[in-house]
C-alpha cells in the first residue's frame, strides 16, 4: 500500500522512490495504491486545481505502467473509513512524539502561518491509509522511513491496547535500501513544489530537461587521483544510475578517478537518456488525461475495491475495541 499526494506535477523522484516500485509489485502482491487528496489538504487548502491535479496523478501513474486492473488504484476521500480508523487512532498518538516529527517541524518552518491539527497528525492518517487494508510493504523513498517508523508504533500500540489485529508495516524497495533523489542543485531532494528548476518532472519538455540538466552544479574536475566526490557531484552520478547504461557510468567513473572528466560532456549525455527515459511516459500522460471518463470508471473500480477490504478491517477493528453493544 502507498499513496502520492495530488499537489503538483510528479517528478523522477516520485518515480524512483515509489512508482517504479509500485509497477514491480503489482506482478507480486495484492496492492493498494491511491492518490492521498486528503493529506494534501493539510498543506494546500484551496481546492480548485484539486481535480485536475487528482487526475494528473492518477494519469502519470498510468503512464509509467501502473494497471489499475491489476491493483486497487483509488482515491483517499472515496474510502471512508479512512477517517473513522484516522479517529481511532488519533486517541493512540501523543502530542510530544508527533512534534517531534521532521516533516513536520519542516513544514511548520515553511509554513508558520498554517499549523493546523491535520499537519500534526499527518503520520496518523498515514497510519490510517495503511494498516485500514492491514498492508505490510509499503513501497516509498527514504523521506518516509520516519513516518513507517510511527506507522509501526501506532499499529502495535492499537494490538497492544485492544487485540492483535493489524501486521507491522515496513517501507519496501525490495531489499534494498530506500530510495532519494536529489535535486539538480544538490540541496535536498526532488520535490513537487519546492526547487521547481531542481526537480526534473514527468511532464518536463526535453528542452526543459536538457536546461535543468546542464545548469546542474559542477567544477573544474578532481585535481588528484582517485579523490572522493563531492555531493553535488556524488549526487549527479547517482542521477546517471537511474538511467545510464553500465558502459556509460563506468567511463564517467574512470575519467572521474583520472583526472580527465568532462563535466560538460557527462552533462550533455545525462541529458539526453533523461530525455529519453521522460519523453515517453510525458506522451502517454495527455492522451489518458482527455479521458475523463475512463479517468472516472478507474477511480470508481479502484474505490469498489478499496472499499470491500476497508470494510473487512474496520468490522474487526470495532469488535476488537468492543464497539458494538448489540
Ligand atoms: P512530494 O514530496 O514530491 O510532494 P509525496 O510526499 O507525495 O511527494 O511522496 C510520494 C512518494 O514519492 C513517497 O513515497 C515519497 O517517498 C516519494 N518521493 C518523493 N520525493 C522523492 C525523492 N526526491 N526521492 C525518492 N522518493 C521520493
Amino acid at each position: 500500500m502507498s499513496g502520492i499526494r495530488p499537489t503538483g506535477f510528479l517528478h523522477l523522484g516520485n518515480y524512483f522512490g515509489a512508482i517504479r516500485n509500485y509497477v514491480k509489485m503489482q506482478e507480486d502482491f495484492d496492492c493498494f495504491f491511491m492518490v492521498a487528496d486528503l493529506h494534501s489538504l493539510t498543506t494546500h487548502p484551496d481546492t480548485k486545481e484539486l481535480k485536475a491535479n487528482v487526475h494528473r496523478v492518477l494519469a502519470e501513474n498510468i503512464a509509467c505502467g501502473l494497471d489499475p486492473d491489476k491493483v486497487a488504484f483509488y482515491c483517499q476521500s472515496h474510502v471512508r473509513e479512512t477517517a473513522e480508523l484516522y479517529l481511532y487512532l488519533n486517541m493512540m498518538a501523543y502530542k510530544g512524539e508527533l512534534e517531534k516529527t521532521t516533516t513536520f517541524k519542516d513544514k511548520v518552518r515553511q509554513n508558520p502561518e498554517n499549523v493546523n491539527a491535520g499537519l500534526l497528525t499527518y503520520p496518523v492518517l498515514q497510519t490510517a491509509d495503511i494498516i485500514l487494508h492491514r498492508a505490510k510493504y509499503v513501497p516509498v523513498g527514504k523521506d518516509q522511513e520516519q513516518h513507517l517508523e510511527m506507522a509501526r508504533t501506532f499499529a502495535n500500540r492499537f494490538n497492544h491496547r485492544y487485540g492483535d489485529v493489524f501486521p507491522e508495516p515496513v517501507a519496501f524497495n525490495y531489499n534494498q535500501t530506500l530510495v532519494k533523489v536529489p535535486s539538480l542543485d544538490g540541496l535536498g531532494k526532488m520535490s513537487k513544489s519546492e526547487n521547481q528548476m531542481a526537480t526534473l518532472y514527468l511532464a518536463d519538455t526535453d528542452d526543459m530537461i536538457r536546461k535543468k540538466v546542464m545548469k546542474a552544479k559542477t567544477d573544474s574536475g578532481p585535481a588528484e587521483k582517485n579523490t572522493p566526490k563531492p555531493d553535488y557531484i556524488e549526487n549527479i552520478f547517482l542521477l546517471m544510475n537511474l538511467v545510464c547504461t553500465a558502459d556509460t557510468i563506468q567511463k564517467y567513473e574512470e575519467d572521474y578517478n583520472n583526472c580527465t572528466i568532462r563535466y560538460g560532456d557527462l552533462k550533455k549525455q545525462l541529458a539526453e537518456d533523461m530525455v529519453n527515459f521522460i519523453a515517453p511516459i510525458r506522451n502517454q500522460v495527455d492522451a489518458i488525461l482527455n479521458d475523463e471518463e475512463g479517468l472516472k470508471q478507474i477511480m470508481q473500480k479502484g474505490a469498489e475495491k478499496a472499499n470491500k477490504s476497508a470494510g473487512e478491517t474496520m468490522k474487526l477493528v470495532r469488535e476488537t475495541m468492543g464497539l458494538n453493544y448489540f
